[in-house]
Parts: structure tokens; sequence; C-alpha cells
């Protein structure tokens, strides 16, 4: 740092202090500035560029506490390093000039080449700090271009992974739980659990704006798993509650990616054993493309589950390309209709996979009723087999948050 340019603030109440520390500095190329109460030196060290302050502590009206305190809170001047100059000798007084935000203490009468030696020390650190904050912003932006170009290349947004495994770690997800009615008893016999993001800033998020991050990341392994303990502890809680509901069941969405994670099959059976829950109690989601996926690994994950009696669902129904051939090899089932099928009153159409899943002895559940004449007209569609025929949509309930889902239930 060239000292031509290096401004240093003297402030003492004392014209001798400030003669003299004033001359000293000037003669070593310092530019000097001077005041000699607090607001003066308040004022000055706002409106020009100081680089340190020398801050005499008793001084009438403020003293130099109640200057530091006043710097350290504007942004203008928070970070100029002060240095105490004061005659008070004793340790409280010492670390009172530190803890509001003083850097250095130096004790009255002062030496020279003392003062000399820690302002040089203090400006060097000063630079050194501010030259470490502007290349951490550097790297900063730097890294925010790599993560943008590396988001472009892969097709995941990286940004949004940082954060949602943030949330994950400061607890900001939530099981939201939608019920699944029964359409002969028109009882609610279980619930989907559906992820949701509680963000501190941003509101509820909904999966479809983060879940395909987690899909296509690590990320499914670790939310894959709080999913599916957070439902089946619910489930356990739930089902204690009230022996009317000892056969409620639990529906989790479990996704290809997550087929493939070493372990799952004894991850679940580990829950259900921890929670004593019944496997046939927990339902587990799969899609289309999953089942016409990697068929020996899905088939060996399918029968390592079904062989305790947990029940395997194709989400989605009808949406994607499934091979009839392996709707009969795989053990599903439930067969859950696409909502689009209900919106767009395709009733041939779910009245064909109804008739299909119940010829191959499966359930069904139709997912999307939000009107009670959807309801009725499905209803009719199926009714010599109602008994095996769930409905879940909007008309009996949004996914609820877990007190309320609770509630649902009881006044069911
Ligand atoms: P999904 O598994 O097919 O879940 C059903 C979605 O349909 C839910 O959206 C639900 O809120 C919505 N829905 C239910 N009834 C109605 C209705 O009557 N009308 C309308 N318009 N919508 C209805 P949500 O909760 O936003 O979930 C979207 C998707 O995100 C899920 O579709 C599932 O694929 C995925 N997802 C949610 N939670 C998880 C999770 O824990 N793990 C995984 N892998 N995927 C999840
Ligand atoms: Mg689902
Ligand atoms: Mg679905």
């Amino acid at each position: 740092m060239s000292q031509d340019t290096t401004t240093i603030l003297i402030v003492d109440d004392s014209k001798y202090n400030l003669q003299i520390l004033s001359t000293m500095l000037s003669n070593q190329g310092y530019k000097v500035l001077e005041a000699n109460n607090g607001s003066s030196a308040i004022a000055i060290a706002r409106n020009s560029d100081v680089q340190l302050i020398l801050l005499d502590i008793k001084m009438p009206e403020m003293n130099g506490y109640e200057v530091c305190k006043i710097l350290k809170k504007s942004t203008l001047t928070q970070n100029i390093p002060i240095v105490f100059i004061s005659a008070i000798d004793n340790v409280e007084e010492k670390v009172e000039a530190f803890s509001v935000g003083g850097v250095d203490f130096i004790n009255k009468p002062f030496h020279l080449v003392e003062v000399l030696a820690r302002v040089e020390t203090h400006l060097r650190l000063n630079s050194l700090q501010k030259q470490l904050l502007e290349q951490t912003k550097l790297l900063e932006s730097q890294n925010n271009i790599l993560r943008e170009q590396i988001s472009n290349l892969t097709g995941v947004d990286w940004g949004l992974y940082s954060e949602i495994k943030e949330g994950f770690s400061l607890k900001q997800m939530r099981l939201f739980y939608q019920p699944i009615v029964n359409l002969e008893i028109n009882k609610t016999t279980g619930f989907e659990a559906l992820i949701r993001w509680k963000h501190p800033q941003r509101g509820l998020i909904s999966p479809i704006d983060f879940i395909g991050v987690i899909e296509n990341t690590d990320l499914v392994y670790e939310a894959g798993r709080w999913v599916l303990d957070t439902a089946c502890k619910q489930l356990r809680d739930w089902q204690q509650s009230c022996p009317s509901n000892a056969n409620l069941t639990i529906s989790v969405n479990v996704s290809t990616k997550q087929l493939a994670e070493p372990n799952l099959a004894a991850y679940i059976r580990h829950l259900l054993n921890i929670y004593q829950v019944n496997p046939s109690c927990l339902k587990l989601e799969i899609t289309e493309s999953t089942v016409m996926g990697d068929r020996d690994l899905t088939l060996v994950f399918l029968h390592q589950l079904k062989e305790i009696g947990i029940q395997f669902c194709i989400d989605d129904f009808g949406t994607g390309y499934s091979s009839l051939r392996r709707l009969v090899d795989f053990p599903i089932d439930i067969l859950k209709i696409d909502r689009s099928f209900i919106s767009n009153e395709d009733w041939i159409i779910v009245k064909a996979i109804g008739s299909l899943a119940f010829s191959l002895g499966k359930e069904i559940v139709v997912e999307g009723i939000e009107t009670t004449s959807e309801l009725s007209i499905l209803k009719t569609l199926f009714q010599s087999s109602l008994a095996n025929c769930y409905g879940q949509g909007y008309l009996f309930a949004k996914p609820l948050e877990s007190d309320l889902a609770f509630d649902f239930l009881t006044h069911n």
C-alpha cells in the first residue's frame, strides 16, 4: 500500500497528542486527519477515505467506546480498524475496548516507534483481509458460472440441488397425506404420502418443482429413506391411536433410481420391524417406466418385499407404456389410473383399465376425482367391483398436513 494514499485519522482531545502523532505519521508519508472530539471524528470517518483510526478513550461529551460503537454500526465505517490509545490501564477497560470492536490498545504515554509498528501491522492486516474478501467474491462468482455450465451439461439444476440438500438438513421437508377412499363403503382406508418443502421464505413448495432434481441425483437415496421412515412412523402412530385404524394403509412413491440402491428392501423390512407395522399396510407406488426398466433388478426388489406381504401399485397407469407381459409377470396388486383420464372424461379407457385390472385379480385406485358427478359415473362403471375400487382426489380431500389428515380420518 502506498503511504501517500493511506489516510489515518487521529482522535484526541489533547492538542499535544494530536500534534506529535500527526507529525510522526506525516513524516512517514501518511495523510493525516485530526479530530478533537467524537462527533467530528464520526463525520470525518464517514466523509473521507480513512484506512485506520487512532482513538483516545477519555474525551468530553462522547468517549472513545461510544465513538467506536457508532462507527461499527454503519456500513460506511465498520471496516476501518480502530486502535485505542489511552492512559487507562485496567484490564476491564482494555477488554471493553476489544468488545466494542477495537483491534488494538496502546497505553499512554506511548512510544512513537511502538505506535508506528502497530499502525503498520494493522494496515497490512486490513489490506490482506480486503484482498481475501475480493478473492472470495471472485471465487464465488466463478463457482456460480461453473455451476451453471455443469447444470446445462447435466440437465440438473445444481443450485437447487444444494438448496434441497440444505432443506433436508434443516428439516424443512414435510410429508402431506391424501386420503384414499374405498368406493363401496365410502371410507378412508389409507393415505398417499406426498412430499412438500416448507421453505422459510418461499412457503410451501410443490414436489413438481424439485422432485426431478432429487430423482436424478444421489439425493434420491437420502430423500427416499426419509420419506419411507417418516411415512412408516406416521402410520404406526395413527394405527396405535385407535383400534379401528389397525388396517389403515400408507402408499409411498418409490422412484426408479431408488430401486438401484443396494439394501433398500432390507431397509424397508428394518423400518417395518422397528415401527411394528404390518407389511400388508405398506403400499409402494412405482411408475410404468420402472416396470419397463431393468426387468431383473425390479423383479428381485419386488419379490424380496412381496415375500413379506408388501403391496405394489403402478402409479399414473395409462400414461406410459406397460407391456401386458410384465403386468402378468410382475407381482403388482394395484393399478392407479392416471387423473388425466378422469379430467378428460375418457370413461371408455377408465372402464377398460378397470376391467383389465379386475380380470388379472388386481385392485384399482382412480386418481384425481374432483366432482360428485365424476364419482357417480365411476360408481356406475364399476358397480359390480366397488369393493376393489378406490378413489383419491380433491373431492375427498387435498393432501393434508398430518394433524389435519388425522382429523379427516377420525371424522370420516
Ligand atoms: P403422484 O404420485 O401421481 O401423486 C398424485 C398427485 O396428484 C399429487 O400431486 C396430488 O396432490 C395430485 N392430486 C390428487 N388429487 C388430485 C385432484 O383431484 N386434482 C388434481 N388436479 N390433482 C390431484 P403432488 O403432491 O404435487 O405430487 C406430484 C408428484 O410428485 C407425485 O405424483 C409423485 O410423482 C411425486 N412425488 C410426490 N411425493 C413424492 C415422494 O415422496 N417420492 C417420490 N419419488 N415422488 C414423489
Ligand atoms: Mg403416487
Ligand atoms: Mg399418480
